[in-house]
């Protein structure tokens, strides 16, 4: 294991210029095109078996080892954000409203250098190793689900994945049993009441003051509704009714968030916010549309594999810590991957320890320490190639 991290310290300085020849050139999800492009070349030139268009935009490369065995998943994702760079650098996105603002940029060029460094090493492979390079992860549904109908895990024994995160510290490995990542849906409501003049309320049905009900009520339903030992957020991050100072609201459009982690207290929530809504309307007979979009499930990380990675992460090169840590609320389509086959996803802390201030993904000043790249390369292709022999 020692030879491949010195291999890919050795390709490090490649490993940065492809992740910022992407965060120069950025694509948003479902849009991907010259990403998928520049990917499938590159696993050419090392004369990996590629296929294109996979479920869509994906690209799934794969590198024979020189001995016939099992065969290992190793996924990164390749889309962007529809957001401004505020970055000042040398490589900033080229691509007006368009930023690699969560790292996927890293995770391409982190698989991409890894997936050349195991091919120096394909005489020490005990089997085969699928390199998926997933498009559009940052909009439901998703690019994972298609891939997966399209068999980007076909032959596939286990998967493992990472996520560059950048609060958390360089050095770390973060990752958990189980539940890891929440299941991210969305609702979408309409109140239909009834709109008037201003100064005639008893004429009206008030959108606004039955939306100001719902969402004050709706806030009993994690405290009073869900298992106190569950967890569970719901969220109404927007509210619409554009009307002038002296009219009662005919309708009020509001959109929110639900993140759970079990099937029984999302099933719960969507059913309870719909009765909530309803009783909200109840007293002025208002009337109301309700859409509960479901996002991507929940991460639920394998425990054998996942204890693999707890296992192994101390004796890779670059690791100094396993942090076990609690769930988190975002979401992830790597879930879909491990409702098929086993596996486990685990973050690399990226928080580069000179910088002020550190943002969080998503934020149109994130950054990442690249010192991460060969650490996330290295825990990953050592999961590999450990698996390979182990198995
Ligand atoms: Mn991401």
């Amino acid at each position: 294991m020692e030879k491949l991290y010195n291999l890919l310290e050795e390709h490090y300085d490649e490993m940065v210029e492809i992740r910022r020849y992407l965060h120069e050139n950025p694509e948003l999800s479902f849009q991907e095109v010259n990403t998928p492009k520049y990917i499938a070349a590159y696993h050419r030139a090392l004369g990996h078996e590629v296929k294109e268009g996979v479920g869509g935009r994906g690209v799934v490369a794969k590198l024979h080892g020189a001995k016939t065995g099992k065969t290992v998943a190793l996924r990164a994702d390749f889309d962007a954000l529809a957001i401004q760079e505020q970055n000042e650098l040398p490589y900033k996105s080229k691509v007006d409203g368009v930023m690699h603002a969560c790292g996927h940029d890293g995770h391409t060029a982190t698989l991409l250098v890894l997936a050349k460094v195991l091919n120096k090493l394909r005489d020490e492979i005990e089997g085969t190793i699928v390199f998926i390079h997933q498009h559009a992860e940052e909009i439901a549904p998703g690019g994972a689900i298609s891939m997966i109908k399209d068999g980007c895990l076909e032959g596939v024994d286990v998967i493992f994945g990472t996520h560059l995160w950048s609060t958390e510290p360089l050095g770390n490995i973060m990752l958990k049993e189980g539940p890891l990542m929440a299941a991210a849906d969305g609702i979408y409501i309409n109140v239909k009441g009834k709109g008037g003049h201003g100064s005639d309320p008893s004429n009206t049905k008030d959108s606004i003051l039955i939306a100001a009900q719902f969402i004050t009520n709706l806030q009993q339903l994690v405290s009073r509704r869900v298992n106190p030992t569950e967890s569970a957020v719901v969220s109404i991050g927007h509210i619409e009714a554009l009307n002038p100072f002296n009219v009662i609201a005919d309708s009020v459009k509001m959109k929110g968030t639900v993140r759970t982690f079990d099937d029984e207290t999302r099933n719960l929530l969507e059913k309870e916010i719909e009765e909530m809504l309803k009783a909200s309307c109840y007293l002025t007979k208002a009337d109301y549309e309700y859409d509960y979009v479901r996002g991507y499930p929940a991460v639920i990380n394998h425990k054998e594999e996942t204890a693999f990675l707890v296992d192994l992460a101390p004796q890779v090169s670059g690791v100094e810590n396993v942090h076990i840590c609690a769930p988190l609320m975002g979401g992830e389509d790597f879930a879909y991957y491990l409702q098929h086959v086993p596996g486990a996803f685990f973050f690399t802390g990226a928080q580069n320890p000179d910088v002020e201030e550190t943002y969080p993904h998503h934020h149109p000043k994130f950054n990442f320490d690249e010192r991460a790249l060969l650490i996330a390369g290295n825990t990953l292709g050592t999961a590999a190639l450990q698996f390979l022999k182990e198995h």
